[in-house]
């Protein structure tokens, strides 16, 4: 599968946008009460895609604040300035990145699953529209003759590619190029063609804004009914027993003791799997996982965590949001709650920020305050597609 947690979007918002006419480039001006990229960047937060870099000119920091986007400068072409993106990236690499115009705010969740998807096949992908309307060739006002559209696509973004492939096809190609699609294929990349959308447009000419403030109602006026959020809790407990260490949200914290359990016993994990069968209305650990079954003894609870959140990905499902809660006295798990977030966020294939670990202790109260063992409780929220 390919993670969003792996994938740097691109945004490319470096352009003047001379067509449009006025003072405002086109990806700056306001669209529905807000700037244009604000409207792109959420589009791929909801596809749940949170690693975004715009590319824009440096006068327009102060337009880009409220976005609270990082940033490189761009160039004075569109190769350009992805090409400073993909160099910017280059100290610490992604593994893909999707490549998307500033200006074409309306990217469907559809479409921007069917490159990811794509690529979990081919090295680069890209959405396109086949051409419906005939051809012609224009000469003094009149037509002047038809051209075949059999075979001809309008292409559209995000183009998606393997970062390391694209990176070295433009270190190779240093001129200029119509867009990424044709760097790659320059480098010998295939380029897989997946399904577009009329609504994707590109906001190029004044009458574009009328038609997605239009888009944009409509989908409004959707989402209330389509959009299915479901939030799962999930409960635990592990007593203490002999040992050196305890295993929680998949992180080995040196203790004095170990949590006793038929698995790793990790307290935290179990929880919050559970919390994401109970979104799902799938019951727990236990109904996927029999206790009674060997096979499961010992065995490590990423096993658990990732079946449930392959389960949620196989229904339609996305992970929005995980936040766990350690009750215990002793370890202290402070120190220790960005690697815990780090390890579940690489477990669920989701960026780090939609996951929270904290821990509080029971003022010494009943079984934790006792130190007999750990409770953990959990909360997801998963978001249909
Ligand atoms: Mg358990």
């Amino acid at each position: 599968m390919v993670s969003s947690a792996d994938t740097v979007v691109i945004l490319v918002a470096a352009g003047r946008g001379t067509r449009m006419g006025g003072e405002t480039a086109k990806q700056w001006r306001t669209l529905a009460g807000e700037p244009v990229l604000a409207h792109t960047a959420a589009a791929f937060r909801r596809a749940g895609l949170d690693r975004i870099l715009a590319v824009i000119q440096p006068e327009d920091t102060g337009l880009l604040a409220p976005l609270g986007l990082p940033w490189v400068t761009g160039g004075a072409t569109r190769t350009e300035s992805v090409r400073a993106a993909l160099e910017y990236l280059a100290g610490d690499p992604p593994a893909y990145v999707l490549i998307h115009d500033g200006a074409r705010p309306l990217a469907s969740p559809p479409v921007i699953a069917g490159v990811m998807a794509a690529l979990e096949n081919a090295q680069a992908a890209a959405p396109a529209l086949p051409v419906t309307d005939a051809l012609w060739q224009e000469r003094d006002g009149r037509v002047a003759g038809t051209a075949p559209r059999d075979g001809l696509y309008r292409a559209q973004t995000p183009q998606g590619f393997a970062y390391p492939a694209l990176l070295a096809a433009y270190r190779a190609h240093p001129g200029p190029a119509d867009d990424d699609v044709a760097v790659a294929r320059a480098a010998g990349l295939d380029v897989t063609i997946t399904e577009g959308d009329e609504d994707n447009l590109k906001l190029t000419w004044p009458a574009d804004f009328a038609r997605a403030e239009a888009i944009l109602a409509r989908r409004r006026d959707q989402e209330g009914a389509i959009l299915d959020i479901r939030t799962g809790n999930g409960f635990d407990v592990h007593r203490f027993g002999p040992g050196d260490g305890v295993w929680l949200c998949g992180v080995k914290l040196s203790h004095d003791r170990a949590l006793q359990g038929h698995s790793d016993a990790d307290v935290g994990m179990h929880a919050l799997t559970d919390a994401i069968y109970g979104a799902l209305a799938e019951g727990d650990i236990g109904r996927h996982f029999p206790p009674s079954d060997p096979r499961w003894k010992g065995s490590e609870s990423r096993i658990f965590l990732r079946h449930a959140s392959k389960l949620a990905t196989a229904r339609g499902f996305r992970l929005s949001h995980a936040d766990v809660t350690l009750i215990c006295e002793r370890p202290k798990i402070g120190p220790h709650a960005d690697a815990m977030r780090a390890a579940l966020a690489s477990i669920l294939g989701v960026e780090v920020g939609r996951v929270s670990v904290k821990a509080t202790t029971s003022e010494r109260l009943g079984f934790t305050g006792r130190e007999e063992g750990i409770a953990a409780i959990a909360t997801a929220t998963l978001v249909g597609r």
